[in-house]
């Protein structure tokens, strides 16, 4: 019910998992029944994820703790399709575990989706798992995280706020939505995206809203949203008005 995108410096720290933590937090007042987070970093994609609330994430992450990373993701659910358990918290994984995907939303046609992945091991009951390996199968193809949820998100239907990345884009995490919100924060070097300002504002009140099937890519220095066919877009600019 709630997500939270970073990219930072190239130097790899705990920045990204702290401000994707602390958004995660901010967005705790929407409900959710379980929490995850992934990474990349130097060693390739990292990742965790805990039912219930964010403190048994945080337990997990302090038995178990994360290297440092360049990019992180993290996502709070409301359980569409399964039950809140560790293995349907969000982030899921594509086949070769290099690629993470967190969603909110409901994706309508995911059977017929999954029968087309037939000899996939699947490890969850949601809907989302097919997202991440067709993600999967559709980098293999372009080797680009961006044109990989162009492919992909193109064949969804239903209502999706969805962010990837890849152990292979250490810089980068690629974002798209269908009638569920996705909204961009614009740091000095960094960004931020959010299923609202609450996940970045306390680092940023400069936001860029998202049109409707639009995918963005940002890095730490770069923000470029395309429409569903690949054109360039521009997000609505604005100043969050609210304090943190
Ligand atoms: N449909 C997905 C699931 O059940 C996402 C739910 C959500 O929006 O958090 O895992």
């Amino acid at each position: 019910c709630g997500i939270v995108g970073y990219v930072g410096p190239l130097a790899p720290s705990n920045r990204p998992l702290e401000v994707t933590l602390e958004g995660l937090a901010r967005l705790e007042y929407r409900g959710y029944d379980s929490a995850g987070v992934a990474l990349v970093t130097p060693d390739g994609l990292a990742s965790a994820k805990k039912a219930g609330k964010l403190a048994n994430l945080r337990e997990e992450l302090a038995e178990r703790p994360l290297p440092d990373a360049t990019v992180a993701i993290g996502h709070t659910r409301w359980a569409t399709h399964g039950a809140p358990t560790d293995a349907n918290a969000h982030p899921h994984l594509s086949a070769d575990g290099r690629l993470a995907v967190i969603h909110n939303g409901i994706i309508e046609n995911f059977q017929a989706l999954k029968a087309e992945l037939d000899g996939t091991a699947f490890t969850s009951e949601t809907d989302t798992e097919v997202v991440a390996h067709l993600l999967g199968r559709a980098y293999e193809e372009t080797g680009d995280l961006t044109a990989a949820m162009l492919a992909v998100t193109r064949r969804l239907e239903g209502a999706y706020t969805l962010l990837a990345v890849h152990a292979d884009e250490p810089a980068t995490v690629v974002g798209a939505r269908r009638n569920s919100p996705l909204v961009i924060g614009l740091g000095d070097g960094e960004n931020f995206l959010g299923s609202d300002v609450a996940a970045f504002i306390s680092h940023t009140k400069e936001a860029l809203e998202m049109g409707q099937d639009q995918v963005v890519t940002i890095t730490a220095d770069d923000v470029r949203v395309v429409d569903a066919d690949g054109t360039p877009a521009e997000g609505r600019r604005f100043t969050v008005d609210w304090d943190a």
